[in-house]
């Protein structure tokens, strides 16, 4: 299959692409995605085998606002879930409730609840309106791998596997949503994301962070995630003298390393570097481009210093310390 790139102001083949129950990566404003008409379920199996996704990691249903989700949940909309839409919607936070018998069972990896979001990039809300249904995306890279925030690294994973790419530019909040079951009580937090659990406790109170039925409610967490080739080590501190000695004794171990690091980034490595920048919002933005940037120049690891999980700093974290896979190495 040839994959063509098309530009934001081009989006009549992928529209037509979408009806034909066909699947399409597009910019949304966490990362891009990989999408397909939601309610057809042979649609959404194109989307497992193109990204090579376990078929137990159920997917996020991308709609306009409130009035879709209410047609996709049973039973009447909560008032949190309805104040967290008022605040948040569009914009990168997941609600989980129970699910209508009308979104298919892959959609939701045969779970009685479904997860939904509705973005605020322009080209996935352009799509859904054209399309005229809910879309199911998860992000737009092999499983595995990091997430892609730019076309060109949903091209990297996906060329040859799709046949439509709309190229918006770099994402701009860099990870995914922030994942909320809503029907626990308190809620559950499921997955940090772009939106801040701390934004989201003002507008509800309380929220949990693991579920009362374990892991295994959120079946997307538990798999090796967001990884690079070269192994990913994860310096849970950003103290000069702990940094430091860790990079050197790296060195001895992997030869080559690679380093991304929060400004300022004052240490030395023998691979390539990227700056996080300044906080927690340009960490999450800069994160997965750098994981493959640094990736291209074949270093023995990649060293991560990160050490907030303030704010968006939660997101970053979490990504990172499923990339390094438990290499997490604290003072
Ligand atoms: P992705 O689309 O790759 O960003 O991943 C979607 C995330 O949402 C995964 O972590 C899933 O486990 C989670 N998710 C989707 N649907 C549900 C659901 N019904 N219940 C719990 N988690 C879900
Ligand atoms: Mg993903």
């Amino acid at each position: 299959m040839q994959t063509a790139v098309l530009p934001e102001n081009q989006l009549g083949p992928a529209i037509d692409w979408l009806r034909r129950g066909e699947v399409v990566a597009f910019p949304t404003e966490t990362v891009y995605g990989l999408g397909a008409d939601g309610l057809d379920a042979v649609a959404c199996a194109k989307i497992f085998e193109a990204k090579r996704r376990p078929s137990d990691n159920p997917l996020i249903l991308h709609v306009l606002g409130l009035d879709d989700l209410e047609r996709l949940i049973l039973g009447p909309v909560p008032a949190l879930v309805r104040a967290l839409t008022e605040a948040f919607w569009p914009g990168p936070l997941t609600l989980v409730l129970p699910s209508t018998p009308e979104v298919p069972a892959i959609v939701r990896a045969g779970l009685n609840t479904v997860a939904i979001r509705a973005p605020a990039h322009p080209v996935a809300k352009a799509l859904i309106e054209a399309l005229n249904r809910p879309i199911a995306a998860p992000s737009a890279n092999l499983s595995g791998r990091p997430s892609p925030t730019t076309a060109q690294a949903v091209l990297d994973d996906l060329n040859g596997r799709i046949a439509y790419i709309v190229d918006g530019g770099q994402t701009p909040v860099g990870v995914e949503s922030t994942v909320v079951d809503c029907t626990t009580q308190p809620m559950t937090l499921l997955r940090p994301g772009g939106l801040s659990l701390e934004m989201i406790a003002k507008v509800v109170g309380e929220v949990q962070l693991s579920h009362p039925e374990g892991p295994d409610r959120s079946p997307g967490m538990k798999y090796r995630h967001y990884a690079p080739e070269a192994p990913v080590i994860w310096i849970q501190s950003t103290d000069r003298d702990f940094v430091k000695q860790t990079l050197d004794a790296l060195k001895r171990e992997y030869g080559t390393v690679a380093l991304a690091s929060p400004e300022p980034v004052s240490w030395q490595v023998n691979g390539g570097i990227e700056s996080l920048g300044p906080d927690g919002t340009s960490a999450a933005h800069r994160l997965f481009c750098a994981l493959r940037r640094l990736d291209r120049g074949g270093p023995g690891a990649i060293a991560v210093v990160w050490g907030s999980t303030e704010g968006i700093g939660r997101a970053v974290a979490n990504r990172v310390e499923k990339a390094a896979v438990g290499r997490v190495l604290a003072p």
